[in-house]
C-alpha cells in the first residue's frame, strides 16, 4: 500500500485542494482504518469553508462515510478487516458519566472528524483512508446484503439521524411536526416525522424543487416566499399550530419562524448549528405558551441501529435528496457547487 493518498485539504477559507498527504495508521488499541468508499459534503463542512468556524490551516475535512475495514486495532472487537461500516461523525469516549447516561453530546471527550484541533483534531474523512477512534462504538457494520442502498445508510453517520434525533426527542405519536428549511436535514426530518407516526408533517421553504422533495416525502409544503407560514400552520391544524417544531437551518430567520408557528406547550427542537453568541427571541411569549426548546448536537451514537433499521426496511430513504455524486478529485468544484447553493447534497468517491 502506498504510502500517501489523496485527501481533500483546506488550505484557508474557500481554498479547498485535493492533495497527496501521509497516509494515517492506527496508533491506539481501539482504532479501525478505513479505505473510504463513499463520504459526503455536510452543510457543517460549509462553516469552515466559509471560515465561520476559524480552522488551523490544512485540515481534511469530512466527517460522513462509510468504506471498508484495512486494518483493527487490537482491542477492537466488533469489526475484522474486509467488514464494511458507515460511522457516527461524532466520536464520544463511551465510558464518562454522560456517556453512561445516554447523553454523549454532553461527553467532555467528544470529537467530530475533520473540524480542526477545537474540535478534537480528528483527520476528516474526504480522503482515501481514515483512521477512526473507539471504532466498535463509532462504527455500524453495513448488512450484508443491503435491503435499502449503501447511499441510504451513508447517511445514517449524520444528517439522517441528526433529523431523526430532533424529531424522536420531541415527538409524540399524532402530533403535527412543522420543519422549518427543506435542506438535507430538514428533509430528513420530515422524513423520520412521517416515519415515527406523526399525524401531518408540514414543510416550510422558499424554494419550489425542495418543496417538491419534501412533498414527495409525505409532508404539506408550504411556500413562505407565496403565503405568510403562521396563517399557513394554523389553517392546516384547526388553529392550534404545531406540536413540534423542526428548526432544519440554524439562522434567526428560522428560528423566528420557529417560534410563531409552535402551538401552545409544544416544543422547538433545534438540530441546526448556531455560532451565534446571542439572538433576539420573544422570550415572554415563549414562557406563557409553555414551549420548550430542545438544542444541541444530535445523539448520533445512541439513534444510529434504529436509523439503519428503518431504512432498511424502507421507511426512510434519505439518498434521495442526492443531487450530485463526483470522485473526490474533484472536491474543489464539488465545495463550489456546494457552496454556491447549486447542490442539494454531494457525495464523493475517493476511490474513483
Ligand atoms: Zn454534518
Ligand atoms: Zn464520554
Amino acid at each position: 500500500m502506498s504510502k500517501t493518498m489523496r485527501a481533500a485539504v483546506l488550505r484557508a477559507p474557500y481554498t479547498l485542494e485535493v492533495l497527496d498527504v501521509p497516509r494515517p495508521t492506527v496508533t491506539e488499541p481501539g482504532d479501525v482504518l478505513l479505505k473510504v468508499e463513499k463520504t459526503a459534503i455536510c452543510g457543517t463542512d460549509l462553516h469552515p469553508y466559509e471560515g465561520r468556524i476559524e480552522l488551523e490551516s490544512d485540515v481534511i475535512l469530512g466527517h460522513e462515510f462509510l468504506g471498508t475495514v484495512v486494518e483493527a486495532g487490537p482491542a477492537v472487537q466488533q469489526l475484522s478487516p474486509g467488514d464494511r461500516a458507515v460511522a457516527s461523525c461524532v466520536v464520544h469516549c463511551g465510558h464518562c458519566r454522560a456517556c453512561r447516561r445516554f447523553d454523549p453530546a454532553r461527553c467532555a471527550g467528544s470529537r467530530i472528524f475533520g473540524l480542526g484541533i477545537a474540535l478534537g483534531g480528528l483527520d476528516g474523512a474526504q480522503s482515501e483512508y481514515v483512521v477512526v477512534p473507539n471504532a466498535d462504538l463509532v462504527l455500524r457494520r453495513l448488512p450484508e446484503k443491503i435491503r435499502s442502498s449503501e447511499d441510504d445508510l451513508l447517511f445514517a453517520g449524520d444528517i439522517m439521524t441528526t433529523g431523526y434525533e430532533a424529531v424522536r426527542r420531541a415527538l409524540r405519536p399524532g402530533d403535527t411536526v412543522a420543519v422549518v428549511g427543506a435542506g438535507p436535514v430538514g428533509l430528513c426530518a420530515a422524513m423520520s416525522a412521517v416515519a415515527l407516526g406523526a399525524e401531518k408533517v408540514i414543510v416550510i421553504d422558499l424554494v419550489p424543487e425542495r418543496l417538491a422533495e419534501a412533498a414527495a416525502v409525505g409532508a404539506v409544503p408550504v411556500n413562505a416566499a407565496e403565503s405568510d407560514p403562521y396563517d399557513a400552520v394554523l389553517d392546516l391544524t384547526e388553529w392550534r399550530g404545531a406540536d413540534v417544531v423542526i428548526d432544519g437551518v440554524g439562522a434567526e430567520s428560522a428560528l423566528k419562524t420557529a417560534c410563531r408557528v409552535v402551538a401552545p406547550g409544544g416544543t422547538i427542537s433545534i438540530p441546526g448549528v448556531y455560532l451565534e453568541e446571542s439572538m433576539e427571541l420573544p422570550f415572554g411569549e415563549l414562557w406563557l405558551r409553555g414551549v420548550s426548546i430542545l438544542t444541541g448536537v444530535a445523539n448520533i451514537v445512541n439513534h444510529m441501529d434504529e436509523v439503519m433499521a428503518l431504512t432498511e426496511a424502507g421507511r426512510l430513504t434519505p439518498s434521495r435528496i442526492t443531487s450530485h455524486r463526483l470522485p473526490l478529485t474533484r472536491a474543489t468544484e464539488a465545495y463550489e457547487l456546494f457552496e454556491q447553493r447549486q447542490a442539494l447534497k454531494i457525495i464523493l468517491d475517493p476511490q474513483a
